[in-house]
C-alpha cells in the first residue's frame, strides 16, 4: 500500500451547499497548499489546527475561490499524516476546480476509504474502529449511531483486547511448561487453567449474540402488514405512521402494489410494508401480488396479520393466515369499534393478539408496545447497555475463537500434549486479532475499505 504519495478528495457530498471541503493527506500536503494558497500566512508557518483566510490561485494566478484553510500536522490528524482541509464555497464547479488545483500540484485522487485506511495503517484507529466510521455515517436511528460511536471510540476493541489478554496469559503459562517441563514452574493444573477459559468463551458468545441487535440496528427491521382486502391495512399503516400517506379506499383490492415507509421504533430503524391485499384470484396482477406477499412474509422480521373483527373469517383470511409463521406474527384484530363477530377460536395458533380500531385509535398504543416487545424479545435488545457488534465479520471471528476455546476445553480434559493446548489458544488469538485488524489479510482489508465513500 502506497503511503508515500499525497491524496486529495472532496470531503463533502457533491451538490450545492454552504461550504464544500476538500481534504488532502500525505507528506507533501503542506507543500501542495503552498503552491495553491495565498494568504497573510505562508502554509509553512501555519499553526496546526488553526484556520487561515486566503485565496486559491490557479497557474495563471487567477483566483479560483476565497477559502479558509487549515493544516493539521502529523501525527495529530485523522490519518496520522499531514492533513490539509480547504473550506471553499459549496458549488459543484468550485469543488471541481479546487480538486484540479491540488491534482495539478501533484496530489493523487484518493481511493474510496483511503483516508480511513491510512488512519488504520498509521495506527490512529484499529480495524473495528475504522469500520465504525462508516457505520456512524450510515446510521439510520439515534440508537444505531450511538452503538457505532461506541465502537469508533474503542469499546468493542477494548473488549476484544481484554479477551485476548486473558488468552495470552493462559498461553504464557502453557508455553512456560512446554519450555521448562521439569523445572521449578511446577506441574500445570489443567482444571485450574480451563475454568476461566470456559467463562471467557461464555462472555465471548454473549458478545457474538449481540449481533442480532447489531444487525437490526444496522439494516433495520422490516414489518409487513398482511391481510385480505378491506380489513384495514392501509388505515393501520397510516395510523402507525401518524399521517395519511397510504391511499385508503372503500373498494376491495385496490392496494395492489406494496407500499413502503420508513420510521424509527424503540430506536430501531423500521421499514413498514403494506403488502398487496391477499386474495385468491385468477387476475394475474393480483396473483403476482399474492406471490410477492408470500415472499415478503417469509423475509419480514415481523408480520402484522390483520383481520376484520366485525366480519366472519373468509377464505381469503384463511389464505393470509397460511402465509404466516406464528412465532413472528402479531395478530391484529381490527375494527374493534364495531360489534365483534369474528371467530377467534380459529386464530388460536397466533398467541400474540391485539384488538384495535385503526380508524378511531383504540388499541394502537397496545399495538405499538406489542411491536416493541417483539423487537426487544431478548433482554439484550431492550437494554442500551453492553457492547453490541454490528458486523457479521466480527461475529464470525468471535465464533471461530469460541470454537478454538472449546477445542481447548476438550484437549485439556483429555490431558493431551501441552503443545495442542497452545495451538488452540493461538488459534483463538488469531481469530480475535481479525476483529481489530492485527491478523486481517490484505484482501479482506481492501474489501472493507472499498465499501467506504470517496473522501472518507
Ligand atoms: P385495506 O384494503 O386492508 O388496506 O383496508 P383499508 O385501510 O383501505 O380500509 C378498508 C375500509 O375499512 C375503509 O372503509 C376503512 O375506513 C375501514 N376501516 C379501517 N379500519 C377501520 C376501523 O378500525 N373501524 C371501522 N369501522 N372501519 C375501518
Amino acid at each position: 500500500m502506497r503511503l508515500l504519495d499525497t491524496i486529495v478528495a472532496p470531503a463533502t457530498p457533491p451538490g450545492e451547499g454552504g461550504i464544500g471541503i476538500v481534504r488532502v493527506s500525505g507528506p507533501s500536503a503542506t507543500d501542495l497548499l503552498a503552491v495553491v494558497f495565498r494568504g497573510k500566512t505562508h502554509p509553512a508557518d501555519m499553526v496546526s489546527h488553526h484556520l487561515y483566510l486566503g485565496h486559491l490561485l490557479n497557474r495563471d494566478h487567477q483566483r479560483v475561490d476565497e477559502v479558509l484553510a487549515v493544516l493539521m500536522r502529523a501525527p495529530r490528524s485523522y490519518t496520522g499524516e499531514d492533513v490539509v482541509e480547504v473550506h471553499c464555497h459549496g458549488g459543484v464547479q468550485i469543488l471541481r476546480s479546487v480538486l484540479d488545483l491540488f491534482l495539478e500540484a501533484g496530489a493523487r485522487i484518493a481511493d474510496p476509504g483511503e483516508f480511513t485506511l491510512r488512519a488504520f495503517l498509521n495506527g490512529r484507529l484499529d480495524l473495528a474502529q475504522a469500520e465504525a466510521v462508516i457505520e456512524v455515517i450510515r446510521a439510520r436511528s439515534e440508537r444505531a449511531s450511538r452503538v457505532a460511536l461506541d465502537q469508533l471510540e474503542g469499546q468493542l476493541s477494548r473488549q476484544i483486547y481484554r479477551f485476548s489478554d486473558q488468552i495470552k496469559e493462559a498461553l504464557a503459562l502453557v508455553e512456560a511448561h512446554i519450555d521448562f517441563p521439569d523445572d521449578e514452574v511446577g506441574t500445570l493444573d489443567l482444571g485450574e487453567l480451563a475454568a476461566p477459559i470456559r467463562e471467557l468463551a461464555r462472555d465471548m458468545s454473549v458478545l457474538a449474540n449481540s449481533f442480532d441487535v447489531g444487525r437490526a440496528l444496522r439494516e433495520g427491521i422490516s414489518i409487513l402488514i398482511l391481510g385480505r382486502p378491506n380489513v384495514g391495512k392501509s388505515s393501520l399503516m397510516n395510523a402507525i405512521l401518524g399521517e395519511s400517506r397510504a391511499i385508503v379506499t372503500e373498494f376491495a383490492g385496490t392496494t395492489r402494489d406494496t407500499l413502503e415507509e420508513q420510521l424509527v421504533l424503540a430506536g430501531f430503524p423500521v421499514r413498514l410494508v403494506d403488502a398487496a391485499g391477499v386474495r385468491d384470484t385468477d387476475d394475474p396482477i393480483e396473483r403476482e401480488g399474492v406471490q410477492r406477499a408470500k415472499d415478503k412474509a417469509a423475509a419480514a422480521d415481523l408480520v402484522l396479520l390483520v383481520v376484520d373483527g366485525s366480519a366472519p373469517l373468509t377464505e381469503e383470511d384463511a389464505l393470509a393466515l397460511q402465509l404466516c409463521q406464528s412465532e413472528k406474527t402479531l395478530l391484529v384484530i381490527n375494527k374493534s369499534d364495531q360489534a365483534q363477530i369474528c371467530d377467534l377460536g380459529k386464530l388460536a395458533a397466533f398467541t400474540r393478539q391485539v384488538a384495535i380500531s385503526a380508524k378511531y385509535g383504540p388499541g394502537l398504543t397496545a399495538l405499538r408496545s406489542a411491536i416493541v416487545d417483539h423487537l426487544c424479545r431478548d433482554a439484550a435488545l431492550s437494554g442500551g447497555e453492553g457492547v453490541v457488534i454490528t458486523e457479521r465479520r466480527h461475529r464470525d471471528a468471535l465464533l471461530r475463537a469460541i470454537t478454538a476455546l472449546e477445542a481447548f476445553q476438550r484437549t485439556s480434559a483429555a490431558s493431551e500434549h501441552l503443545e495442542f493446548l497452545a495451538m488452540d489458544l493461538r488459534e483463538a488469538l488469531a481469530a480475535l486479532g481479525q476483529v481489530t485488524g492485527e491478523t486481517t489479510p490484505d484482501e479482506i482489508l481492501e474489501q472493507i475499505f472499498s465499501r467506504f465513500c470517496v473522501g472518507k
